[in-house]
């Protein structure tokens, strides 16, 4: 049964709005709680296959670090970032923190050869972004530059669940199941909001969108506060609140979801090169996960002829290596394409 939304007096004349949220990964619950918090006359159900700790966002290290999408516009991938590091900035110094799994680390972002871009989009959004100094950079032999910043660490096995919790307090509710085809909603639903990630290959027909591997380890390792991470972004360190992610692979094309010995070897070596004292830590198990690799994220709004009715479907998905860096931001941006969809529906019919 839908819960009820609660409905102002004006409201109450219009007809319910029917939502539906594909996916329950950090992009569909950060989009299916703006929607729900956002929209009043509505009822926002969240359809996923998979839900926590089940889908790719539970794999990721949750960094906020975003790569750069290379055709769309800067100004637009720096909203979605500051949008999202404020969020969960707020979050991280609200007695909330430990619950939802949001909270500050400080690190450095290593290169071997000075990058042609000193200073990435987003270094005016963590906070006291510099360069190393040289005193910093001895601890790396092999690297010439690096950048000192504190960012924020979102854990998705916590943060999920605490998602879900306010998703459901705003009235949401949430259903397991596999979405084959959009038509089969267009008859109980109003809007379609496709937040599927990877699953857009086959749901969406997005020829464009692949997987990009990662497989990490998970060690015990307590005494590491830092982070480090290679600039090449294959090697990393990120230490969490109960153990410290190392990483990683990116292979674009492959599917495998099994962890592959060889590499969990590989990963670890290369992580001991940067921080030796890893030689001593404990071993705790190996996670693999598919980034929906993209050229460009895709975030806008299509029209779906369904019999003899348009339904209009806001397509929010293909986040690459940046889902958890973007996804409060690009939740926002999908919220005002789903409003300017509900006022443009006709109104119902008096008769
Ligand atoms: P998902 O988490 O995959 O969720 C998709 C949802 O859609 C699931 O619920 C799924 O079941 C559902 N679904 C799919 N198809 C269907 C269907 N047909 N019917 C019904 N439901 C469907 N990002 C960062 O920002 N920082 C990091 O530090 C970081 N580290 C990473 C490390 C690794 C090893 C990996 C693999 C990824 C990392 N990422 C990181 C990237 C990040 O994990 C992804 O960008 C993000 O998880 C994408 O979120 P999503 O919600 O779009 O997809």
């Amino acid at each position: 049964m839908l819960n009820e939304c609660k409905l102002n007096p004006q409201s109450e004349i219009m007809e319910r709005v029917r939502i539906i949220v594909v996916g329950a990964g950090v992009v569909g619950l950060s989009t299916a709680v703006c929607i729900a918090e956002s929209i009043p006359h509505c009822s926002v159900t969240v359809l996923a296959e998979k839900c926590s700790p089940d889908t790719t966002s539970d794999v990721a290290a949750g960094m906020l670090h975003a790569p750069l999408f290379p055709d769309i516009p800067v100004d637009r991938q720096k909203r979605w970032f500051k949008n999202t590091f404020d969020h969960l900035l707020a979050i991280s110094e609200s007695s909330e923190a430990a619950d939802a799994g949001v909270f500050l680390v400080f690190g450095w972002e290593i290169f071997r050869e000075v990058p042609r871009e000193k200073r990435p989009f987003w270094s005016q959004d963590v906070l006291g972004f510099r360069f190393m100094t040289d005193a910093e950079l001895k601890k790396f032999p092999q690297h010439k530059f690096g950048h000192a910043f504190t960012t924020i660490k979102c854990e998705c096995l916590t943060y999920l669940p605490w998602l879900e919790k306010r998703f459901r307090k705003a009235g949401g509710q949430i259903q397991l199941g596999r979405v084959t085809d959009f038509g089969q909603l267009c008859q109980g639903y109003d809007i379609i909001v496709n937040c599927s990630g990877l699953g857009s290959t086959a749901l969406a027909g997005d020829r464009q969108l692949h997987p990009v591997r990662g497989q990490i380890l998970k060690v015990y390792a307590p005494w590491l506060k830092h982070f480090i991470r290679d600039g090449d972004g294959l090697t990393y360190i990120y230490p969490g609140a109960k153990s410290v992610t190392l990483g990683g692979t990116r292979q674009a094309g492959d599917w495998r979801l099994m962890a592959d010995g060889e590499e969990r070897v590989e990963i670890f070596e290369r992580c001991c090169r940067l921080e030796p004292s890893l030689q001593k830590s404990l071993q705790l198990g190996d996670a693999v996960g598919l980034r929906p690799g993209r050229r460009n994220l895709r975030l806008e709004r299509e029209m779906y002829q369904f019999r003899n009715r348009q339904v209009p479907i806001v397509h929010n998905y293909g986040h690459g290596g940046g889902g958890i860096s973007l996804s409060w931001g690009t939740a926002l941006e999908t919220l005002q394409l789903v409003q300017q969809c509900v006022s443009d529906r006709p109104l119902p019919s008096r008769l």
